[in-house]
């Protein structure tokens, strides 16, 4: 088994974050697991995991954590970049300002914490950043533009980064999960509901939103749709226990098929499936 010890998470307050640092350190490896708001790291703290506070769009924030996982083990082995959220609303409606605050977490917030960890891994000669990106890095869903907009960044700084670090013996690995049930679709639907009237007041894309709206909660209900944060955070563990791990692991059959869908249907396939399923 190759270790890469410690791990550093970002985003443990709940979901994939949460699930990824139970299951690594019931496996025995040394695992910080972070948060926003470190109340909510006391269950892993009680199973073994060190809490440190970590928001990925405060730089002090950032380097602080990376600076007390250095000052105990020289560097940090592990980075699961899995600090995210969805939001969502038409491209041409969006309040951009919350766009780049989304932007501030997804890409440049992963951008920086890998850029903090990276000087003390390639002086070891080694470690492994997992990204979790999203299905949602290969299509894109209307009303999802700007969010598939962020992860698609995501695939495109992995792709790079993974071809430039290689030399120094360190593994880039992208996880790309379909539908997780965590408390991501609740993000999602608060930003829907922002955008859809009385709060988005006047909408040309009333229908198109309620449609959205719909097709989220469908989707999250549906369990041939959806798997739990525990079954992403059994195939990060994979990957990073890993001697070669792959370069890309996407989580769940629907979310295969629809990457298939996209990739051998092309442009006119796709769109003609967006337009049925949204009712345009
Ligand atoms: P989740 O339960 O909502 O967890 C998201 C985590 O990100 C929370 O711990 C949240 O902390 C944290 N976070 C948000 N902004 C942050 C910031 N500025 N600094 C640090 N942490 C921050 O949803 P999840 O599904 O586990 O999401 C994890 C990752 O999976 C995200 O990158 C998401 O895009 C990706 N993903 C999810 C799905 C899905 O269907 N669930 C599908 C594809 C990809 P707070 O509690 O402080 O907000």
């Amino acid at each position: 088994m190759t270790r890469h010890d410690p791990v550093l998470i970002s985003g443990c307050s709940s979901g994939i974050g949460a699930a990824t640092a139970e299951m690594l350190v019931r496996a025995g490896h040394t695992v910080y697991a972070t948060a926003r708001r470190t109340e909510t790291l006391a269950g892993l703290e009680a199973l073994g995991c060190h809490a440190l506070a970590l928001d990925v769009t405060s730089e002090d924030s950032m380097i602080a954590a990376v600076e007390a996982v250095e000052a105990d083990h020289g560097k940090v082995g592990t980075l699961i970049n899995n600090a995210g959220y969805g939001e969502y609303g038409p491209i041409e409606e969006a309040d951009l300002d919350r766009v780049r605050t989304m932007f501030e977490t997804n890409v440049f917030g992963l951008a920086r914490l890998t850029q903090l960890v990276l000087p003390a891994m390639r002086r070891s000669r080694s470690g492994r950043i997992v990204n979790i990106g999203s299905m949602g890095g290969r299509i894109t869903f209307p009303v999802g533009g700007f969010y598939h907009a962020s992860k698609y960044a995501v695939e495109a700084i992995s792709d790079a980064l993974r071809v430039e670090v290689k030399p120094f013996g360190i593994d880039v690995i992208l996880v790309e999960p379909g539908l997780i049930r965590t408390n991501f679709e609740s993000r999602v639907n608060e930003s829907l509901e922002m955008a859809t009237p009385p709060h988005g007041e006047d909408t040309a894309y009333a229908d198109l939103l309620a449609a959205s709206n719909k097709n989220t909660t469908g989707g999250y209900a549906n369990d041939f749709m959806t798997t739990s944060p525990e079954a992403v955070a059994a195939l990060i563990l994979r990957a990073v226990e890993s001697a070669r791990p792959r370069s890309r692991y996407v989580v769940t059959s629907a979310a295969k098929a629809l990457i298939n869908l996209r990739r051998f249907g092309g442009d006119r396939v796709w769109d003609a499936t967006m337009r049925s399923r949204y009712g345009l």
